[in-house]
């Protein structure tokens, strides 16, 4: 990460209202160069309407985007010379085969690493002499992904990149991020796939009703659910009445199961004195980060950072590891 010129990403109370919808409210957000920065929320949180602000598409109703110190709709052409967008669904020729459509794309991007967009065309199994009306959905998407990619852009905004994509091209694309990063490009990338999110970004922001309720690394993240600790004794189980952190505690035979918050040595200290004999402990997946914020009872919204009861109108739950919203159940 550099801290040399203006953050890829600056937004400052961002806020765009749609009659009596607030789509996105007081966004304050700062991406560095060569962040790989994840942008989760439920259906309707409002991920695609910041992506549509920073791009210029639509008018902020108060508030200011700017990418690399660009204002995200005045100065729309050069800001457009960074950056490469994917989409869920992308409208393409369907005349064309996708090679001819590699190129055109190409030829809008400005520049074309050649060499890479035929890695990519190999790594992504698609098969470029095929019209792009006979391509499935997730040849197309792959299609869009490869003439992202092949620009190399400063900026890769990526709208749920891999929606329609099956797990071998998943991973292909995890690859590609991973490739990104390293030689320094910055990825905004919004998912509703939690274990793509975990495996690829730097930090991670949850939306909720058009607010930032999240913000941080993993590590940062992790204060929203707890490490679950399962502790076997080769005699009783001790008491951990007053130990600090600890919750949720089960006894099964000789084995213990419990959650601890925060730090971890007063549990320590207390299972080595009774004779413990096996030990797991796991720190919680973004699933269950994501849960621990959106799977119970009702609360107020918080502010980023602030821990809050989930609230019942946002609710979310996983389904394998996505993130599906229960508002309409
Ligand atoms: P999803 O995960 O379903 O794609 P999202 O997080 O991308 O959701 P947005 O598409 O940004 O959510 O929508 C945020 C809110 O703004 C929603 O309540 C949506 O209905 C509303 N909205 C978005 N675009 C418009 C529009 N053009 N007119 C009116 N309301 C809109």
């Amino acid at each position: 990460m550099s801290s040399v010129g203006p953050p890829v990403i600056e937004t400052v109370g961002l806020t765009k209202r749609y009659r009596d919808t607030d789509a996105l409210v007081d966004l304050d957000l700062v991406v560095s160069p060569g962040e790989v920065v994840g942008y989760l929320g439920p259906n309707g949180a409002g991920k695609t309407t910041t992506i549509r602000l920073l791009l210029g598409l639509i008018r902020a109703t108060s508030g200011s985007a700017r990418l690399f110190g660009l204002d995200c709709r005045r100065d729309v052409v050069a800001v457009h010379r960074h950056l490469a967008y994917v989409g869920g669904e992308t409208s393409l020729w369907p005349g064309l085969t996708g090679a001819e459509t590699l190129h055109l794309l190409g030829r809008v991007q400005g520049s074309v690493d050649v060499g890479y967009r035929d890695v990519l065309t190999e790594r992504f199994s698609l098969d470029p002499t095929m019209k792009v009306r006979a391509y499935s959905k997730g040849n197309r998407q792959k299609l869009v992904l490869i003439s992202a990619l092949m620009a190399r852009p400063d900026l890769l905004v990526l709208d749920e990149p891999t929606a329609g994509l099956d797990p071998l091209m998943e991973r292909a694309f995890r690859l590609c991020v991973a490739e990104a990063r390293d030689r320094g490009q910055t990825v905004f990338l919004s998912s509703h796939i939690l274990s793509e999110v975990e495996a690829l970004c730097d930090r991670v922001g949850i939306l909720r009703e058009g607010r930032l309720v999240e913000l941080g690394t993993m590590a940062e993240l992790r204060h929203l659910s707890a490490r679950t600790v399962e502790a076997t004794f080769d005699g009783p189980v001790p008491a951990l009445d007053g130990v600090p952190g600890v919750s949720s505690v089960v006894v099964d035979g000789h084995v213990l199961h419990c959650d601890v918050r925060g730090p971890v040595g007063p549990l320590l200290q207390a299972l080595a004195g009774a004779g413990v004999t096996g030990l797991l402990s796991r720190e919680p997946s973004l699933e269950e980060l994501f849960l621990a914020r959106y799977g119970g009872a009702a609360g107020p919204p918080a502010s980023p950072g602030t821990p809050s009861p989930p609230s019942s109108t946002a609710s979310a739950e996983t389904t394998g590891s996505r993130v599906a919203d229960r508002r309409g159940d």
